[in-house]
């Protein structure tokens, strides 16, 4: 059994000895318990959290910790009455091989799913964020102009979607003219603006001509700053992520814009909050998985992965992540199926 740890926390950007790769004993299950087999594991933003030692909505892994994350799996042995080998799995078993469980907390993905690392992306964790945010939150009603940041990513490639889907203007936010392509080309959002362009917030400003009904907050720091002055009266500012501050040690430089935010949100009565997914929205996932499940089999969603062979390559891939290296969602296959 193959896993990665946590060998020391991260002083700003993650660094590969931040994490260890080990071989140990492959687990082996009591009476009601399955050893799942990994396939395919999840590389997702809010892992970097979870390497701080600080008090957040999930504890901290331990140094020396198998690293935290959702893992596709197939049954290898079953002590279990509810779950038989070569059934596929969605687990939260972390960055290894084999992880035993006594089925809490296992979703059964079938014998022969036609996409199994879906379970991990646009028919999991970030499709269903990126639904509920944008739904119920952020209400975007037809006509209306939504922002979204991180474009091309999991959460942001759907809230651009569902948003036309809804009839909205979408505006995406990405790293690069290729990333701002497929936003348009593939995704088909009406504009995407690349956020490392040096006149950024002037062209968010010309092609958000009727200002920002729905800003879908995945980025943080200068992308919020130049989406700020462009909100409307009555604006939704649903809060899913800080990327762009995950790596930070300190509040950033001044003027502090603290006053400046808050004028805003009382001049313009913006609703802006907070969720963290399967807390606040975890029972209505069916409601979800019924609605995306339809759209993706009418082609109504396109949805794009980036697949990296090996748990050895794991680390580097996450670290590129924060940095905005991955197109797409990333899956680490670790194994075949
Ligand atoms: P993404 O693949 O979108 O996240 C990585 C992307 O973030 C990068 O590719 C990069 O895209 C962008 N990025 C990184 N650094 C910066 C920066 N400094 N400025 C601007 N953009 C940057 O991952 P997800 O779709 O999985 O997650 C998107 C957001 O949603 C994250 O903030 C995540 O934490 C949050 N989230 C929140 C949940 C919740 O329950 N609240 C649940 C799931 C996700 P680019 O190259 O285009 O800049």
């Amino acid at each position: 059994n193959r896993r990665i740890v946590l060998a020391s926390r991260p002083q700003g950007e993650p660094v590969a000895h931040n994490f260890r790769l080990e071989t140990v004993n492959k687990p082996v299950p009591g009476e009601g318990e399955v050893l799942l087999r990994a396939v395919y594991l999840s590389l997702d933003p809010y892992m970097r959290g979870r390497m701080n030692d600080a008090k957040s909505y999930a504890e901290p892994v331990a140094i020396d910790d198998v690293m935290v994350g959702a893992a596709v799996s197939q049954v290898e042995v079953s002590n279990h009455p509810d779950y038989k080998v070569g059934e596929w799995v969605l687990s939260f078993g972390g960055w290894q091989d084999y992880f035993v469980s006594n089925g809490e907390g296992l979703m059964t993905l079938g014998d022969n799913p036609t996409h199994p690392s879906y379970a991990l992306g646009i028919m999991g964790m970030p499709g269903f964020t990126a639904y509920m945010g944008l739904l119920d939150i952020g209400a975007p009603k037809a006509g209306e102009t939504v922002v979204v940041a991180a474009a091309t990513g999991p959460v942001g490639a759907t809230v651009g979607q569902i948003a036309k889907l809804k009839g909205c203007r979408v505006v995406g936010i990405a790293g690069g003219a290729e990333k701002c392509r497929h936003a348009k080309e593939v995704l088909g959002f009406d504009e995407c603006i690349d956020h490392k362009a040096p006149d950024f917030a002037q062209q968010l400003a010309t092609h958000c001509h009727d200002g920002i009904d729905v800003y879908f907050e995945n980025v943080g720091g200068k992308v919020f700053d130049a989406v700020m002055p462009l909100l409307n009266t009555s604006a939704r500012v649903p809060v899913c992520g800080l990327i762009s501050q995950y790596n930070a040690t300190s509040l950033p430089d001044g003027p502090d814009r603290l006053s400046l935010l808050m004028g805003t949100l009382l001049v313009k009565r913006i609703k802006m909050q907070g969720f963290i997914i399967f807390d606040d929205y975890g029972d209505r996932y069916p409601e979800f998985a019924q609605d995306m499940g339809q759209w993706l089999a009418q082609g109504k969603i396109q949805y794009r992965e980036q697949i990296v062979e090996g748990l050895e390559n794991m680390a580097s891939a996450f670290i590129g992540l924060l940095k905005g290296e991955n197109f797409g969602k990333i899956v680490i296959k670790v194994n075949n199926p």
